[in-house]
């Protein structure tokens, strides 16, 4: 290998638009005002016909859009929230932190998204909500879920911090759910310099409910009608996000024929690829495939100099966090923590690199499968 293939590049897009950068920085140094001002409510708004949806609200994590998504939608203890049992663990704790109870669904383990015909089984008295994933940028099955939940009273919040611009059918995602929160955790599709997240929703309630809960639970200064928290986007994130903005979709692009390629390069190999399911358009947030001897295949990529990581290792009903919940075992999440390996995948890429990762993948799986 001649250059080493890196899993994840931040700072890739900050030189890529490094001087549109600088003049954003230098409009918020330059107005004094870093706190819910202009910028943020430009992005709220460009984010929102982004997306198509009739509000976004700026807050300052996708943990917090979660959170806040949950409680403004009216969840709260006593409630039960139908989550993925295969996603990142902040899925779960959002649903904690808002005091209601997460009840794993496993996945449809070729395309990683909540299998919905299994909502009805795990179905409680107590359900409030479904909060389906769209894991690895993945879009899940929003059009079963949805139906669900409107037979049974439930409200849907989804969690697209990894699924910027992706589609279901003609929607994109954010537009169809009650609420849909988001990350702009640097190494996400979109990504700001440091924390950041939003909720997109067509409710004008929620929206509205949003903005108190992420300012103190106040609409007017000194005045305080919920228990809210500090959980604002601030003006330097959001005029940076601003700029990257428009960039998305061809980001976007690029990812999905790096996607393509690998589909294309490794077909022929003792290789589980990722599925795509014909009702979504995915936006390769991460390209994972499975195998059964993961931990040598990754160990053989490493010593070839391509980086890979495992999203995730340990589910979240494994994680000590949640070992009160005593839920037993969830045979396809644990199954999935056991296989799955993220291959590099991004916009900037360079070509080499792709065909570095292509080689290294054809020789390391082959090498794996020899020793068996
Ligand atoms: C990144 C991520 C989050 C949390 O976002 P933060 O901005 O890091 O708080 C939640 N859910 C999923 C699926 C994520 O990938």
């Amino acid at each position: 290998m001649d250059v080493p293939v890196p899993f994840l590049d931040v700072a890739a897009a900050v030189r890529e638009l490094r001087p549109e950068i600088d003049a954003a920085l230098d409009r918020v140094l330059s107005a004094g005002h870093f706190v819910l001002g202009s910028e943020v409510e430009a992005f709220e708004q460009e984010f929102a016909g982004y997306v198509g949806a009739n509000h976004c609200v700026g807050v300052n994590s996708g943990l917090d859009a979660l959170t806040l998504g949950l409680r403004a939608l009216g969840v709260g203890p006593g409630d039960d929230a139908l989550v993925p049992s295969n996603t990142f663990v902040a899925t779960w704790l959002a649903v904690s932190a808002c005091g209601a109870r997460p009840v794993p669904v496993e996945p449809d383990p070729r395309t990683f998204t909540l299998d919905p015909e299994l909502l009805e089984q795990v179905l409680t008295p107590r359900t409030k909500v479904v909060l389906p994933v769209h894991l690895y940028g993945q879009p899940a099955d929003m059009e079963s879920v949805l139906a669900f939940a409107r037979s049974h009273g439930l409200v849907v919040l989804d969690d697209a911090a990894q699924a910027h611009g992706a589609r279901r059918g003609d929607s994109r995602i954010g537009a169809t759910a009650d609420a849909t929160a988001w990350s702009f955790y640097p190494g996400k599709n979109l990504g700001a310099l440091g924390d950041a997240g939003a909720v997109t929703t067509a409710h004008a309630d929620v929206a509205q409910r949003l903005r108190l809960l992420r300012n103190y639970g106040s609409a007017s200064k000194y005045v305080h009608d919920v228990k809210g928290t500090n959980s604002r986007l601030d003006e330097v994130q959001a005029a940076v996000l601003r700029v990257k903005l428009p960039r998305v979709d061809g980001w976007n692009e690029r990812r999905a024929a790096v996607a393509t390629t690998y589909d294309e390069a490794f077909s022929d190999l003792p290789l589980t690829l990722p599925q795509v399911d014909p009702g979504g358009t995915p936006v390769w947030h991460l390209y994972v495939v499975r195998h059964p001897h993961r931990d040598d295949l990754q160990a053989e990529l490493t010593r070839q100099g391509v980086a890979t990581l495992v999203h995730y290792p340990v589910p979240p009903h494994r994680q000590g966090a949640y070992a009160d919940l005593d839920l037993g075992a969830l045979e396809l999440a644990e199954r999935l923590a056991g296989e799955v390996l993220s291959l590099p995948i991004g916009p900037h890429l360079s070509e080499d690199q792709i065909a570095e990762t292509v080689q290294a993948v054809r020789t390391a799986t082959l090498r794996v499968e020899q020793r068996r």
